[in-house]
């Protein structure tokens, strides 16, 4: 098979070289703690202000360590941002089908384990004080108010950047933008087709390499890829390894047979709260989850470098055979 793109955020670059005739207007941004790129074809200048101030503001309401939300959770919770006044619920809700494997109530064990900043490997008394907070119950909105009691924080890691992506296609439907590409932190929008009406390749990222090495890629058109691995964010200590998705259920970082989910879907916001969600759940339950459902396709890589491919994409694909992994199709 020939190489097609190189990882995410590569591929957007190949996407722009090979279309460098064409018009369009690409940004980078530095928001939600990580980096923001976006191409909008044809140039459409005023549209990528729109979005760069939407990823402006979103960033700024949503962070946890020193957004509105900061204020929030350390308030014991008050009026919401507008941000978070749409995306509680919809947190709530993907709490509710995923059975808490995504929760937006974990914020105090998060801010425990710092894990990326403060690195910090939690006793079992602090643990289990933590895990008593971050309960849905602690956690209650009307309106546009919410009650956040017993140290409950809201944190929206998990979720904020395929919101952010929502956010963007409202803009790009409304600008009437034929053709776009997002990556945020690896999470990617497609919208529309190339300039010549192709669709775009979205590589996705080898957990076990560097940023720079792709395990597949796949023509994308009209959805939203979001990947959630332990490589994303980790620290070592006295040679054990801790990532940053944690089981809810433990309060440790998920003892998952899987290095990375991938989701294909047609929201950004479901797309990232699944993709969490199924990493904690493990290879047998994300497949059971999405038989459940029609609506979205799935990439998981095991440990065992076996990855399973959703029949929706089991014939599009295509795998960088350098890699040496073991591709096998599941279906319903
Ligand atoms: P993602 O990269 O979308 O998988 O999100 C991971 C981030 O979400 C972490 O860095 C934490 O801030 C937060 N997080 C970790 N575990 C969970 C979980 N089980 N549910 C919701 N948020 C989580
Ligand atoms: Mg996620």
């Amino acid at each position: 098979m020939k190489k097609t793109a190189i990882c995410t955020l590569l591929a957007i670059m190949i996407v722009l070289l090979a279309s460098c005739t064409e018009s369009k207007s690409s940004r980078t941004v530095y928001v939600m703690d990580t980096v923001a790129s976006f191409s909008l074809y044809p140039e459409n200048e005023a549209a990528a202000d729109e979005i760069s101030s939407a990823l402006n503001e979103i960033s700024d309401e949503l962070s946890p360590s020193d957004g509105k939300l900061f204020g929030l959770n350390n308030a014991g919770g008050g009026e919401m941002g507008k941000h978070t006044r749409r995306l509680l619920p919809i947190s709530q809700r993907l709490y509710e089908e995923t059975r808490g494997a995504f929760s937006p109530y974990l914020g105090s064990l998060i801010e425990l384990w710092g894990i990326g900043s403060k690195n910090y490997v939690p006793g079992a008394e602090e643990l289990l004080a933590a895990r008593s907070s971050a309960k849905a119950e602690n956690a209650g909105y009307t309106g546009g108010r919410v009650d956040l009691k017993n140290g409950v924080r809201l944190n929206f890691g998990a979720i904020a950047k395929g919101y952010a992506t929502d956010v963007i296609k409202e803009i790009l439907e409304k600008e009437k933008v034929p053709g776009a590409v997002i990556s945020l932190g690896g999470n990617v929008y497609v919208h529309g087709t190339k300039p010549g009406g192709e669709a775009f390749n979205v590589a996705v990222r080898d957990p076990a390499g560097d940023e720079n090495d792709w395990i597949l890629s796949l023509p994308i058109s009209g959805k939203f890829v979001i990947s959630s691995g332990d490589y994303e964010r980790y620290f070592k200590k006295d040679g054990k390894r801790y990532h940053h998705i944690l089981d809810p259920e433990t309060g440790h970082p998920a003892e998952a047979d899987l290095t990375a989910v991938c989701v294909i879907s047609d929201s950004g916001a479901k797309g990232d709260a699944y993709s969490t969600a199924l990493y904690v759940m493990g290879r047998e339950a994300a497949l059971a989850f999405w038989r459940e459902r029609a609506d979205f396709e799935l990439i998981l890589i095991g440990r065992d470098r076996k990855v399973t491919i959703t029949e929706g994409i089991w014939e599009s694909f295509v795998p960088n055979d350098e890699k040496g992994y073991v591709y096998e199709v599941a279906r319903r």
